[in-house]
This record gives structure tokens, C-alpha cells and sequence, in this order.
């Protein structure tokens, strides 16, 4: 990755000496963890390692790696939501007549290992090129119905604030666009990326809504809801989304705890996505009766306002639809 997009790297646990080293993977699980890491990227940040318990417990299952993962059921796929598909250049992925997508890097502060874009996500892959950037805000440009652009990857919010502040000013001048929406899972994976430098970048004339990717209560930390803050206060909007995942968040207590963490944090719940069938995440998957019945219980229970939208992202790229 070229020096200089990123702000500086705090300490992350990248491998499985790491893992081994913070008491998250025992020595006799080296080989097949060693064959993960080959795999799929690793990165626990220092902000989410102190969540950990347990490598099984509610943060640690969707961040340690685990050797189930080198098994591909029959039903998963590399490219789950077709992105490749619907992708008219590099970087962009154009599923709606109304918005696009943007991807000017595929590093993130952490992995997940429920990723629906693992194959392509890592810390060395996918940054755009300044001559990438151009061919893909000169198509955008040339899309006269699109009216919002996504920037999503990896993380936008790995840029340094000079990037994505450049990056944010070219999309908001396209005369068609009304709408930007940035999606992380930074303020919550690593706060200190959110910095004022990089906060105040957002603060555009421009319509911008931020979509914060969190899953469990306990990640809603003191530390994350300040980074969230942060944003809030440039005149940003935030919303909630997150993945229903086993042994993570399957219940209707998990749930409601994390929606009203995040309306307390002034985020509001906007979607919950039924899992995505990636490579080797079986061990997450929860069938949608099951969400739906879930999703039925809370409803009353819980202040309507807290209550997302569950919806299933089709393969091939045909878009969500509401479960
Ligand atoms: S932060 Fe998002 S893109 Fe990155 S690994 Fe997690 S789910 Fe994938």
C-alpha cells in the first residue's frame, strides 16, 4: 500500500504468533490457523483485542480466526453479493440505477471472519491509483441517474483525512449527486482513526450520511461512541448496521441490547443483513425463519425507532430484499 493514505498503525495482533502471544489460539492449533492466516486476512486492533474474553465468546468469534474456516460449503461462494459482476471499472460496483458504489482501498482496521468481500479484503490489496480514481469519478460523472455514492471497501475510514477529504470533495461536485454515505467499521474497530483532522473532512456542504457497522452491545465502547461522536458533531448523520450472526447476536436479548447501545450513541438501526454465503463462514450462519422470528418477538418490545430493516442481499448482484 503507498505510504502516506494511512494514518499510522497502532499495535495489531496481524498472525498467529500473535494470536498465540495474547492467549487467543492455542500452539496446538498453529498448522491449520497458519493455513487461515494464508487465506484470509487477520487484524485484531488493540480496541476490539480488550473486548476479547474468549476466542468463542461474542467479540472473539467474529474476529479470531477459526480452522472451520478452510471448509467452503457447497452454497458459498467467493463473490457472494457480485461485486465483480457489476462492476464497470475498478473500484466501482454499479447495482442500482440510483447509486454506486465506491471502493478506493480494501484494508480494514480489523477482519472479520464473516466477511462477505474476504476474498478481496486485506492490508495489501485495492487501493485505487490516482489514475484508477479518475476513470472511476469519470464514470460516475457520466451516470446521470445516479444521485448517491457509497464510498465502502475495506474501510474509508483508513484514508488519511487529506484523501478522503479529496476523495469526498470530488464526489460531492458531481452536479447529479445529492446523497454521500460512507461505511466503516472504524469507529468502532480502532477509534483513534477518528480523528478531528479526519472527522472535519466530513464536514462537507454536502449531504453525508456515515453507516457504522457493529454487532454486539460490548462494541459500542465509550472509546467508539466519542470517535461516533466526533462525526455526529460535523452536522453527519450516523446509522447502524450489522449481521446476524450464531453465537454473536442470535437472540432477541443480544439484539436489543445492541439497538438501544446504539440509540443511545444517536445511531439509528438501519439494517440487519441475513449473512452472506463467503467462504467458510458456515459457523455463523442463522437460518432467516429464525431472524424473522427473532425480528417478530422484539417488535412491541422495543421502541420502533430502535427496529431495523432485515434484509438478504441476493447473489449475482441482484440487490437486497427485505426478509
Ligand atoms: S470491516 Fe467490513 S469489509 Fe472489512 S472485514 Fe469487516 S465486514 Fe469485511
Amino acid at each position: 500500500m503507498p505510504d502516506g493514505f494511512l494514518t499510522p498503525k497502532r499495535r495489531t495482533i496481524r498472525d498467529v504468533d500473535g494470536l498465540i502471544e495474547a492467549g487467543l489460539a492455542a500452539e496446538k492449533s498453529r498448522a491449520g490457523l497458519e493455513q487461515v492466516a494464508e487465506t484470509y486476512a487477520v487484524a485484531i486492533p488493540g480496541a476490539i483485542r480488550e473486548l476479547i474474553g474468549t476466542p468463542d465468546d461474542p467479540i472473539g468469534r467474529q474476529f479470531v480466526p477459526d480452522a472451520a474456516e478452510l471448509v467452503t460449503a457447497a452454497h458459498e461462494t467467493a463473490d457472494p453479493v457480485g461485486d465483480e459482476a457489476k462492476s464497470p471499472v475498478r473500484g466501482v460496483v454499479h447495482r442500482y440505477p440510483d447509486r454506486v458504489l465506491l471502493k478506493p482501498l480494501l484494508a480494514c482496521p480489523v477482519y472479520c471472519r464473516f466477511c462477505f468481500r474476504r476474498e478481496q479484503v486485506g492490508p495489501d490489496g485495492g487501493v485505487l491509483t490516482a489514475a484508477e480514481l479518475e476513470k472511476a469519478y469519470d464514470y460516475i460523472q457520466g451516470q446521470a441517474g445516479v444521485r448517491e455514492i457509497i464510498l465502502t471497501g475495506g474501510d474509508p475510514l483508513m484514508l488519511s483525512a487529506r484523501r478522503l477529504g479529496g476523495i469526498l470533495g470530488r464526489l460531492a461536485a458531481m452536479t447529479q449527486v445529492e446523497v454521500l454515505r460512507i461505511h466503516t467499521r472504524a469507529p468502532v474497530a480502532e477509534p483513534a482513526l477518528v480523528t478531528d483532522a479526519l472527522a472535519d473532512a466530513m464536514d462537507i456542504a454536502a449531504p453525508l450520511f456515515v453507516v457504522l457497522h457493529a454487532n454486539h452491545a460490548r462494541e459500542l465502547t465509550a472509546e467508539a461512541v466519542a470517535a461516533v461522536r466526533k462525526i455526529q458533531l460535523r452536522g453527519v448523520p450516523v446509522l447502524g448496521q450489522s449481521v446476524l450472526l450464531a453465537g454473536v447476536n442470535d437472540s432477541e436479548a443480544a439484539l436489543a441490547d445492541l439497538w438501544r447501545a446504539m440509540l443511545r450513541a444517536r445511531i439509528k438501526p438501519y439494517y440487519l443483513h441475513q449473512l452472506d454465503p463467503a467462504p467458510g463462514t458456515a459457523r455463523f450462519f442463522v437460518a432467516p425463519e429464525r431472524g424473522r422470528a427473532i425480528l417478530a418477538a422484539l417488535r412491541g418490545k422495543i421502541s420502533g425507532t430502535a427496529l431495523p430493516t432485515y434484509v438478504w442481499d441476493r447473489p449475482g448482484g441482484a440487490g437486497k430484499v427485505p426478509l
